[in-house]
């Protein structure tokens, strides 16, 4: 017998026999972990922290020693819900000195929390003379207790389950940040809470074993009979579910809960504490991309638990569902429109992230933040979702649901209406022509042309369509199917192709997760590229292949020097000089995103044949503020006096150079923002499509020349680097022509 396994065996017996299960506990605890000291705390209302349980300190502490949540090494795992292993606690900068307890003679702790249904219940602890770090084992050993302690706490915290009784009847209603426009209004179905395990110990773990690897098999071929489902999709859905096959069948998770199985937890407790432990050590890296991979995570175990009876397996949804998500990884939410929801809330979205640039791009109506909604909410529940007031309604008043379904009604007649721009050019009333594209990452998006009447693509992000076929790099042939795809879709309108802009939030699914402290300025992008000549190659030939002869727009992402450029640009040179039927027109640009790339303008327009101003990222870097950070989304704006300055000097030397420059950042599809731009003379921006039909409706019925001297006396009376945004607004609304942003 394994020794977790002969610890809950006895564990079990433990407790069922004893008066003072918790004293027991301790005791047993503290003698497998070879520690003098084992402690339990428990929960208090007003976030309070009681020993209730010792050996080892002393026995007069208990009921007495108490510590908020947050204060001491015992605070700070029940605050951040992290187990720490330190073999020196005493000198931790959180340790707090609590002579009651008589505990100066111990040098190291253990301690984990003790959670359940994703609330901290209390912290087990184990404490030792010697100054050692526990073994791994250990440590798996102590949370696997600590799960069977979570049955045995009570349940004691102030913060009572929220909306219980007549409450939960009431209308609610909730801020929350717009990700993608739109309003939807239907059924809430809640993502990523985990059904509860009944039973956490095997009575036979043998048979467990072989339920979890039946449930495993099940889980498969249901993914692949999705995945058989989906083939007479087009492209993204079915590419998506690949993706999700692949990341299923990674045999490492398995493994893991497998050998908790061994260890004596029954298959769904098993599942729930390698999810668990897993979704606490990924939080950890602090990687915004990782924290929206645990979302993948939480579905593949809900998926586990389903094939294991655990929970329902995922059936179709009802019409008009509304998905609410802790979080949401790109593919996961490509996978969920295809599955019909109307709108989604993702607590932890932003409005720069993938996720919201991906909701944009399938016009899926979207919000991020939101923060109660999900503790709030049940499935089934009315929602309201307006994304354009960055409002959420849950169960809304009658009156309150029918006034939404007729804007929802005459939205679609407004769109219905908008068709009619479809053939017209964009152009602001006085005649001045702008040329408005598109944003897309996906092939089929590239219906969207059509649809819009956009001039062509200007940012095909092709991680995007990488990272819906599959966990690896497909082969150069692969890429160059998808690529040609979207060239013929594009029927010889202009499309610039961006090479990879991988890492930071856009890792491919089964990707190993990045160690960097800062991953949006570590190894990505055109970095890894330049450093991995042969995958940069490989993608470049692919898109030669693809372009067959036909003409070529190349652009590369995150260019911090000159140089970065020229190699980068070097690299396709020679794969054309390789390439038998090479395209008639090879044209090779520039994103602007780092900001130092604008103190090096002489050479750079000197070597690029355009360049497209990235503001996503240009302004994450000049105003050093993290895109996918909710707290700050609102915080600086494009237009602003130092940026507006910037992309004006841009234009004026881009011009003179002869070199074109459009804006493809999301802000360029805001209405004000292009007004603005096309008043500094940048008339060549890229967005997401569901942004362009409204937006050339809406630049027909401003005048530009009237609006230039009004921006130049807005930005002279600028002294800062404040948003001028609610003045240009005021201006348009004097024109009548308010709606400065969708
Ligand atoms: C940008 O940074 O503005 C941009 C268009 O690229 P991405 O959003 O894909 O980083
Ligand atoms: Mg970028």
């Amino acid at each position: 017998m394994s020794a977790p396994r002969r610890l809950l065996a006895r564990l079990r017996e433990t407790m069922a026999q004893s008066a003072a299960p918790l004293a027991a506990l301790s005791q047993l605890i503290a003698a497998e972990l070879e520690s003098e000291v084992c402690s339990i705390y428990t929960l208090r209302p007003g976030d309070i922290l009681e020993l209730v349980a010792t050996v080892g300190l002393k026995p007069t502490a208990i009921g007495r020693t108490r510590l908020r949540v947050g204060e001491g090494v015992v605070g700070l795992v029940a605050a951040t819900g992290t187990a720490l292993n330190l073999p020196d606690a005493q000198n931790h900068p959180a340790f707090a000195y609590r002579p009651e307890t008589g505990e100066e003679p111990y040098a190291s702790m253990l301690a984990v929390p003790v959670r359940r249904a994703g609330r901290t219940r209390g912290v087990l602890a184990v404490q030792s003379l010697q100054p050692r770090l526990y073994a791994r084992d250990e440590a798996d050993e102590l949370e696997t207790v600590a799960m069977l302690l979570a049955e045995l706490l009570p349940v004691a915290t102030d913060a009572a389950p929220p909306e219980e009784g007549f409450g939960a009847t009431l209308p609610r209603r909730f801020a929350a940040t717009p990700l993608a426009p739109g309003l939807a209004i239907g059924g809430i179905l809640r993502r990523g809470v985990l059904a509860q395990p009944e039973r956490l110990l095997a009575e036979d773990v043998a048979a467990e074993r072989v339920r979890l690897e039946a449930a495993w098999q099940a889980m498969q071929q249901g993914v692949d009979a999705l995945l058989a489902d989906r083939v007479p999709d087009t492209g993204a859905s079915r590419d998506v579910l690949e993706a999700y096959r692949l990341v299923a069948a990674d045999a490492g998770w398995f493994e893991r809960v497998a050998a908790a199985v061994t260890g004596g937890l029954t298959a769904e407790a098993a599942v729930h504490r390698v999810a668990g432990e897993l979704r606490r050590r990924m939080r950890h890296l602090g990687d915004p991309y990782l924290r929206e991979r645990l979302a993948d995570l939480d579905d593949l175990a809900g998926r586990l638990l389903g094939a294991l009876g655990a929970a329902p397996a995922p059936g179709p949804l009802a019409p008009g569902t509304i998905l609410l998500a802790r979080r949401l990884g790109p593919a996961e939410l490509i996978d969920w429109q295809a599955r019909g929801i109307v709108g989604l809330v993702v607590e932890e979205g932003t409005p720069h992230g993938h996720a919201a640039i991906l909701a944009r791009a399938l016009g899926l109506p979207a919000l991020g933040g939101a923060s109660g909604l999900l503790e709030t909410a049940s499935d089934g529940e009315e929602l309201v979702l307006d994304a354009d007031e960055g409002r959420v309604i849950l169960r809304p008043e009658l009156d309150v649901a029918q006034g939404y379904r007729a804007a929802l009604a005459a939205r679609s007649a407004e769109q219905v209406s908008l068709r009619a721009w479809r053939g017209r050019k964009a152009m602001t009333a006085d005649g001045t022509r702008l040329r408005l594209m598109l944003n897309i990452g996906l092939p089929h998006e590239i219906e969207q042309l059509d649809i819009t009447g956009a001039e062509g693509v200007g940012l095909f992000r092709t991680e995007i369509a990488m990272m819906a076929a599959g966990a690896t790099m497909p082969d150069a042939a692969e890429q160059a199917a998808i690529y040609a795809r979207v060239l013929n879709g594009a029927k010889g309108r202009e499309l610039i192709f961006r090479t990879l802009d991988l890492g930071s939030d856009k890792l491919l699914p089964g990707a190993p997760p990045t160690s960097e402290a800062n991953p949006a300025m570590g190894w990505r992008s055109l970095r890894i590229g330049l450093d991995r000549p042969a995958v940069m190659r490989r993608q470049l030939n692919a898109l030669l292949l693809a372009a067959d002869g036909r003409p070529l727009s190349v652009m590369f992402p995150m260019v911090a020097t000159v140089e970065e450029f020229q190699a980068a640009r070097a690299l396709l040179d020679a794969e054309v000089a390789r390439f038998g039927r090479k395209p008639v027109r090879l044209s090779v640009g520039t994103m602007l995103e780092v900001p130092a790339l604008l103190w090096q303008l002489p050479g750079l327009l000197a070597s690029t044949d355009f360049i497209s101003v990235g503001t996503n990222d240009l302004m994450q870097f000049l105003f050093a503020a993290d895109r996918t950070a909710p707290d700050i989304a609102d915080r600086y704006d494009v237009l602003s006096a130092p940026i507006l300055d910037l992309l004006e000097d841009l234009a004026e030397k881009a011009e003179a150079a002869g070199v074109s420059l459009s804006v493809c950042g999301d802000a360029a599809g805001e209405p004000v923002v292009a007004l603005t731009l096309a008043a500094l003379g940048i008339g060549t921006l890229s967005m997401s499509a569901h942004a362009l039909l409204p937006l050339k409706a809406w630049l027909a019925r401003i005048d530009l020349p009237a609006f230039r001297p009004v921006l130049a006396s807005i930005r002279r009376s600028a002294s800062g680097g404040a948003s001028l945004r609610e003045t240009i607004n005021a201006w348009t609304r004097e024109q009548g022509v308010p709606g400065g942003s969708i």
